[in-house]
């Protein structure tokens, strides 16, 4: 037996969703441990493409168990259109292979709007919050003030809870944002709409977990967004709400002794990002536009145009020690091929001092990136799956990114498609 965590290493959307669906036939349980459907995993195989938000990426592997963990926020309407629409393109999802958490946290359609009214409130210093309530919900579980999925099973119970809790919202939703508070008995049929759904997919995923392990059975941990937007790590404040390092995996999954064995890191070949905060390898103008277009750097839940530039080293190789990276997968490096020469960003230069060392977030305003720059392959690359067959070019960028990572790069990934890699 041995556990996995796949986690991202730099601002999310590095195609961790690639990743899982390719690896999760080694596993027996896919586990999502943290977030709610803020980031999508996008995953093309024989079924189609899909957007995974909140669903695992191994639900498409016949025998593999998927879990939302106790970590995970989940909104019961979106979770639902989700479910709905991979069983519309032929995909089983049944009690056998997807549980939820009795201790997942429910996100509210309130949580949603408080999100948008703070969001408007801030103006243009909006966080650039993808609305979904993720920061509300998660504020409001810090303060004792959620329902857990597993309330969905005893209605009156759940009632008596969202009265109190509804009670305490609507102050804020009125007094502070002068919006339409919220009934009871609106929030209830809500509930009743979307969260009876969902009613025999909970169970004590936690009791679950433990007693596989002790099978011998195999876990993977499925991550969402990256060491950059972690809660504790990341670009403070323009993280996400929850913690996504491997550390958080065991206690976000239900399995707190446990022991991830595995951490396996996935880096893009370039750099995105969604959303506000510094972002130092930033590039404007028509050499954005191209590399947004060749990459299709459009967000998998927002449609929002990402933010792109060159590879960062230097907060790559902070992503890699704060994930614990044992081995990373180095993606989406056929985007590169139409390049001629290719940057990459090897130390930061702040108040004249050059540093190879991530800063504390207030100093990354002022951090200019200083380039080494390689040559381009310029080639097809996408039908290459031996990692000596690459082009020298090709070759020499990626043991560049794995010298300065520190970290082997076991898998290269150089096309979307499940078979499109190289395994080193
Ligand atoms: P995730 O949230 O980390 O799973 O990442 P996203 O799903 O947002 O972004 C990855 C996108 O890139 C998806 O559209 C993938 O299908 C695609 N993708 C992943 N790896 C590769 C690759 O090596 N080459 C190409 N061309 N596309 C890739």
């Amino acid at each position: 037996m041995s556990n996995c965590a796949i986690v991202g290493i730099n601002w999310g959307d590095e195609g961790k969703g690639r990743m899982v669906d390719l690896v999760t036939e080694q596993y027996d349980v896919v586990v999502r441990y943290q977030g709610g459907n803020n980031a999508g995993h996008t995953v093309i195989n024989e079924y189609g493409k899909f957007a995974l938000h909140l669903i695992p990426s191994g639900i498409f592997r016949k025998g593999v168990v998927n879990v939302l963990g106790n970590g995970v926020v989940i909104d019961c309407e979106h979770l639902w259109k989700e479910i709905s629409d991979l069983r519309a393109a032929g995909i089983d999802i049944t009690p056998d292979n997807f549980r939820i958490s009795d201790r997942a946290t429910l996100v509210f359609p309130f949580h949603r709007d408080l999100d948008a009214l703070e969001e408007s409130r801030l103006k243009d210093r909006a966080y650039g919050s993808t609305k979904r309530g993720i920061a509300p919900v998660y504020s409001d579980k810090y303060q004792k003030k959620t329902i857990q999925a597993g309330e969905l099973l005893y209605p009156e119970y759940l009632r008596g809870r969202l009265a109190g809790i509804l009670e305490w919202k609507n102050l804020t939703i009125e007094n502070v944002y002068h919006a339409k508070p919220y009934s009871l008995d609106e929030m209830m049929a809500w509930v009743g709409r979307y969260g009876a759904n969902l009613t025999p997919f909970i169970c004590d995923t936690g009791a679950f977990l433990r007693q596989a392990e002790a099978q011998g059975k195999s876990i993977l941990f499925e991550a969402q967004l990256g060491a950059l937007r972690d809660l504790d790590f990341g670009i403070w404040p323009y993280t996400s709400s929850s913690n996504n390092i491997a550390a958080y995996a065991p206690v976000g999954a239900g399995i707190p002794g446990s022991r991830v064995d595995r951490v396996l890191g996935i880096v893009k070949a370039y750099s995105t990002c969604v959303g506000e905060g510094p972002f130092t390898c930033e590039w404007f103008g028509e050499e954005a536009e191209k590399l947004r277009e060749a990459g299709g750097e459009y967000g998998a839940s927002t449609g929002r145009p990402r933010r792109v530039g060159p590879l960062d080293l230097v907060a790559t190789r902070y992503g890699v020690i704060m994930q614990g990276a044992t081995e990373l997968a180095f993606t989406k490096l056929d985007i590169l091929s139409y390049m001629k020469e290719i940057p990459v960003c090897t130390h930061y230069e702040i108040d004249g001092v050059k540093t190879a060392d991530f800063p504390f977030p207030a100093l990354l305003e002022k951090a200019r990136p200083v380039y080494t720059v390689l040559p381009g392959w310029q080639c097809d690359i996408s039908g290459v799956r031996r990692f000596e067959d690459l082009p020298a070019a090709a070759q020499d960028y990626v043991l560049f990114a794995e010298k300065a990572l520190g970290c082997p790069i076991k898998y290269v990934s150089v096309g979307a498609q499940r078979d499109e890699i190289i395994e080193r």
